[in-house]
């Protein structure tokens, strides 16, 4: 039982403990329908309870305000240069566990074992099915090529998944060429960067623009929503490389924070994460790649066909990011 529990219980005068069961508290970044079912499963097989709280904005504040504090086990979130942001802050815990460095590979999760990746993601073109021809995009440079002007849409560069993208152009090229590059998607943009990847989609659907950049993920979930799986069906998605490299590639990943009332619980529900079965989950319900070696890709994901990572490492991208951000404020990339 956790120190947090018997205390509540002796302040609600008990003289004896209760048997309270167990119970993990999550932040997380990640919309909460999507980590819902794995997180019912954990519950079903475990009898330990799970409380997600949705934290959009604000995350680190938030846990470095609460300190020791914090009601929080674990934080659950997307793009490595978060998952940094919050070990850096100082709000995390090491995990010495045998069973998440059997699971994950040394390449998805930190030397120092603050944070671990549970699943990848391409950041991919999807293409119109109508108007643009297989291979006729094949490499992120390209889609600075004024071939594309007034046919490409995207979401905000200042998001997380587009500033990584340019983390890794900066990191393959230099700040001159990165610059050059946002200037010219900027100036092949349909329309005002808005909404988030699946809104781009509908923009191909609605005729608005040709091309867009999205994770993978997100073409699983619109078609198997009713009101989405036609605009998904109308596009392809395009793995494309960089020159001399190969597709942009992020992670989502959990931490356990400092506080942590309930250790010994958040340390089974990560390990549980990265076990076959919640992995075939997220590769089944969420159209994630897992991030453990033999778990297979779904039938869905598998159809969008094999494709080669690129070269650089999650640090290598992280390392770029505070200077790609500066350059898409730079170009004023959303204006
Ligand atoms: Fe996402």
């Amino acid at each position: 039982m956790s120190l947090r529990l018997s205390l509540f219980a002796l302040a609600m005068g008990a003289t004896a403990l209760p048997a309270l069961a167990e119970e993990v508290n999550i932040y997380s970044h990640r919309q909460p329908e999507l980590i819902q079912p794995l997180l019912d499963a954990f519950t079903a097989e475990t009898g330990i309870t799970v409380n997600v709280a949705f934290v959009d904005k604000g995350m680190v504040e938030r846990l470095v305000a609460e300190g020791d504090r914090s009601p929080a086990d674990l934080v659950l979130t997307v793009d490595i240069a978060r998952l940094i942001e919050v070990v850096n802050a100082g709000v995390t815990q090491p995990v010495d566990s045998a069973v998440l460095t059997a699971d994950i590979p040394a390449e998805f999760r930190d030397p120092a074992n603050h944070w671990f990746g549970l699943t990848t993601r391409a950041r991919v073109i999807y293409a119109s099915k109508d108007r643009v021809k297989p291979g006729e995009i094949t490499s992120y440079e390209d889609l600075a090529d004024p071939k594309w002007k007034g046919r490409l849409c995207t979401r905000s560069f200042t998001n997380d998944y587009n500033v990584a993208l340019t983390a890794a152009v900066l990191a393959h090229h230099d700040a001159a060429y990165t610059k050059t590059w946002l200037e010219g998607l900027k100036g092949n943009l349909a329309r005002k960067p808005d909404g988030g990847d699946r809104d781009q989609v509908k923009a191909i659907w609605a005729g608005e623009c040709d091309i867009a950049l999205g994770n993978t993920y997100y073409l699983g979930q619109m078609l198997a929503d009713p009101e989405q799986s036609e605009w998904a069906n109308s596009v392809r998605i395009d793995f494309p490389v960089f020159e001399g490299g190969g597709t942009h590639m992020n992670i989502s990943g959990v931490a356990l924070t400092k506080a942590a009332p309930d250790h010994d619980a958040a340390v089974k529900l990560m390990e549980w994460l990265s076990s076959d079965e919640a992995q075939k989950i997220y590769a089944e319900t969420n159209y994630e790649f897992p991030v453990k070696p033999g778990v297979e890709r779904s039938e869905l994901v598998k159809s969008w066909g094999e494709f080669t990572p690129d070269t650089l490492t999650l640090s290598d991208v992280a390392a770029k990011r505070p200077d790609a951000l500066k350059l898409i404020e730079e170009v004023d990339f959303d204006n």
